[in-house]
């Protein structure tokens, strides 16, 4: 009996950020072979008799092949175990899920793929910004500044001044980041805001000038870069009057009823 292998999104880290699709899966799992980065609340949702594997690749040290990964998925599904692939944020999102997707299909082990909350959704919900707006932004270009080539971080094809960028893995050289950005003609006074653990109870943000962000030094990792006008701060209440945003819903909300407004929005 062949089982088969369930790639899981597991968030940016709190439990409550996965779907309630991958943690059933997770529930349902007899083997668990996770990334560094899933954090040990997510990991404690899988039963106590699950065998769980660390099989990260941390920055700089030795760590597990991609070989190695994609055998331990095969072996584990061929001896009829459900085994989760547990990866941070979405895993269609810089987490190599083409090899292990390519790996699975030759050997004919059967997969299935939960989507999870990628980190620049998670920072952006946090910081309380939007990734895309109608009038400033109408691109998101999702984009690293390592990648398996060691080529530099390149973006071509765009308008700076109408895109926003969500920057994986933007340090610990925050330096050469900024300097791929700009050389891609993104302005050195374009905004943006460095946001570490994402989502997490040790979130730390921080806005600044595209010119600031070689200063960032000491962020704790993972942290992810958000760049564009999106990213400007805003005060957080401004008090002013809203009557100019919504001004016909808003006083027919404050004079009428709802079930008299429903009926008046439906005409
Ligand atoms: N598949 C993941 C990305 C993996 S690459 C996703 O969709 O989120 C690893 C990089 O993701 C980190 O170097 C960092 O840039 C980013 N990252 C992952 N989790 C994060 C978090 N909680 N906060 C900030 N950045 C995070």
């Amino acid at each position: 009996m062949t089982g088969k292998v369930i790639i899981v999104g597991a968030g940016p880290g709190p439990a409550d950020l996965l779907t309630l699709r991958a943690s059933t899966a997770l529930r349902a799992a007899e083997v668990v072979l996770h990334d560094d980065l899933v954090t040990a609340e997510v990991l404690a949702l899988a039963v106590q008799s699950a065998r769980t594997l660390n099989v990260g690749k941390r920055c700089g040290t030795r760590s597990t092949t991609q070989d190695h990964i994609n055998a331990l998925m095969i072996w584990h599904a061929r001896r009829g175990k459900v085994v989760v692939r547990l990866k941070s944020g979405d895993p269609a999102v810089f987490g190599r899920l083409g090899e292990e997707l390519e790996a699975l299909r030759r050997a004919g082990v059967p997969f299935e793929i939960i989507p999870g909350v990628t980190a620049s959704s998670a920072a952006a919900a946090s910081v309380g910004i939007t990734l895309t707006d109608r009038n400033s932004a109408s691109a998101l270009l999702v984009v690293t500044a390592h990648n398996v080539r060691g080529e530099k971080l390149r973006a071509s094809g765009f308008d700076p001044q109408r895109t926003s960028f969500a920057v994986y893995m933007p340090g610990p050289d925050y330096g050469s980041t900024a300097r791929d950005l700009m050389e891609s003609g993104v302005d050195a006074n374009t905004p943006c805001v460095l946001v570490s653990h994402a989502g997490r109870a040790s979130e730390q943000k921080c806005f600044m000038a595209l010119y600031d962000l070689p200063f960032a030094l000491g962020v704790a990792a993972p942290a992810i870069l958000l760049v564009g006008e999106v990213a400007r701060r805003v005060p957080e209440h401004t008090h002013k009057d809203v009557s100019d945003l919504i001004p016909n819903v808003l006083s027919a909300l404050e004079s009428e009823s709802e079930g008299v407004l429903r009926t008046k929005l439906r005409a």
